[in-house]
C-alpha cells in the first residue's frame, strides 16, 4: 500500500465513522470536532491537498512532487513533505510505514 492509498483509506474510514455520530439528526449531531459536517469538510480538504501533491516521475526527469519541488528546490522525492505530515496523523496505523515520517527520506526541507 502506498502512501496515496493509505490516506484515501483513512480518510474513508473517518468519513464512515462521521456518517455514524447521529448522522443529519440535529439533535443527536455531535458539536465542534466531531461534528460529521466539519470531518467530512477536513477530509475533502485533506483529499483535495493529496490531489495536488501527487507524484511527478516522468517529466523531465524530475521524480516527486511538482508543488513541493517548486516552492523549495531542494526537494525531490515521494512522499512530498506535505504528503508526509498529512499521513502522520496515522502514524499509530498497522499500516503507517515509518519511512514515511515527516523529514526522513531523500533531500525534504520539512
Ligand atoms: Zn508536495
Amino acid at each position: 500500500m502506498g502512501i496515496t492509498e493509505f490516506l484515501l483509506a483513512r480518510l474513508a474510514e473517518e468519513e464512515a465513522a462521521a456518517g455514524r455520530d447521529g448522522g443529519d439528526d440535529d439533535a443527536r449531531r455531535p458539536r465542534g470536532w466531531h461534528d460529521p459536517a466539519r470531518v467530512r469538510a477536513e477530509c475533502a480538504a485533506v483529499r483535495t491537498v493529496l490531489g495536488l501533491h501527487q507524484r511527478a516521475d516522468d517529466i523531465w526527469g524530475f521524480d516527486g512532487c511538482l508543488v513541493c519541488g517548486n516552492v523549495a528546490d531542494t526537494t525531490h522525492g515521494y512522499p512530498c513533505p506535505t504528503v508526509r505530515v498529512l499521513a502522520a496523523v496515522w502514524d499509530g496505523h498497522p499500516d503507517y510505514r515509518a519511512e514515511w515520517a515527516p523529514g526522513r527520506g531523500g533531500h525534504h526541507v520539512v
